[in-house]
């Protein structure tokens, strides 16, 4: 018997969604700035074209502007390096998204360090990544933005809580981690090489999962009562024969869902919990961008 809350991912987006598109009205209204976010797409990817039209449909659908450039995948590194001086010279661009993976030839590290920081609306430049470690104000990665929201939303105050982080990754589990101990929260970082994982989750108020390993945390190493945020994406083939038989396959997180949630107090579903908050967080930094862009410009 399922007894945690779930924790619906899909209608708290939505309803922020809403309220970015009300504030989108008056910064257009009151200072005539029309947020415009622009992604950079380079080569094919299927999964990469997927999440771009999303983008794309979503900024379009709360009023912003939305330039789109797909190129080929074998632009040299320098005609992206200079696409992404035009967009940070553009005075209708608040946001820039270069969408990841990209080819083997261009050095990931050096382009993301070209976008401007004021743009940068995944949090993933070096000067965002090092507000964010020490505690100022940053553009944070969507992901874990969208998991402290969700948080906070369950717990209000996470003060004092024990956070056990799941993940290293500089997109998810380093700025989940600031994040949280930015929220006062005692964090746990773990990893591949972390020994007594299992101890460490079963103290654990607050556990985010972000390993990219199916039904990696069992319910078994859950705190009776502790809050549980999947982050995690993973396929794997479906479980009724027929459907397997087909080559169907499904999507689940990185917690069993099922075990967990007879123990925790509440949980993100996966999907419908963290990943449509990660669109909708992207479009939050392009709106914060945008404020602070004319804030910079406007005369003193
Ligand atoms: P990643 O870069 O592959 O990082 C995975 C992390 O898990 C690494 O830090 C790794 O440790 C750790 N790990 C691997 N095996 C482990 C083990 N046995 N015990 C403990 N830790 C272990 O992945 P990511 O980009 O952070 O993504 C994680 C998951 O979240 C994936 O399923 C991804 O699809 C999903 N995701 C979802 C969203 C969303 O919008 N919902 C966004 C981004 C990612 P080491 O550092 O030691 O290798």
């Amino acid at each position: 018997m399922t007894e945690a809350i779930i924790i619906d991912g899909k209608t708290f987006s939505s309803n922020l969604r809403n309220k970015i598109a009300e504030d989108v009205k008056s910064l257009k209204k009151e200072q005539g700035i029309v947020p415009g976010l622009a992604v950079v797409l380079v080569g094919e990817n299927p999964a990469s074209q997927i999440y771009v039209r999303k983008k794309e449909e979503m900024t379009k659908a709360v009023g912003m502007h939305s330039v789109s450039h797909h190129v080929k995948a074998d632009i040299s590194q320098q005609a992206l390096l200079d696409l992404i001086d035009t967009l940070n010279r553009d005075p209708v661009i608040h946001g820039i998204l270069v969408q990841l993976p990209l080819p083997k030839h261009i050095d990931t590290p050096t382009i993301l360090a070209a976008i401007d920081p004021a743009k940068d609306v995944d949090g993933f430049h070096i000067i965002n990544a090092g507000l964010l470690a020490i505690g100022k104000p940053a553009l944070v990665p969507c992901t874990p933005a969208g998991c402290m929201m969700l948080l906070k939303d369950t717990l209000g105050n996470l003060q004092g809580k024990s956070a056990l982080v799941i993940g290293r990754s500089t997109i998810v589990g380093r700025p989940m981690a600031q994040l949280l101990l930015a929220a006062d929260c005692t964090v746990t970082i773990a990893h591949r090489y972390t020994s007594n994982l299992e101890a460490l989750c079963r103290q654990a108020d607050i556990v985010v999962a972000a390993v990219g390993i199916p039904h990696f945390v069992k319910g078994t190493w859950i705190k009776p009562g502790a809050v549980i945020i999947d982050v995690g994406i993973n396929r794997i083939p479906a479980q009724d024969p027929e459907a397997k038989a087909a080559g169907k396959t499904k999507i689940v997180g990185d917690v069993d869902f099922e075990e967990a949630a007879k123990v925790a107090s509440a949980i993100t579903p996966v999907p419908g919990g963290v990943g449509p908050m990660t669109i909708a967080c992207l479009l939050n930094n392009t709106i914060q961008a945008a404020r602070a862009l004319s804030d910079s410009t406007a005369p003193s």
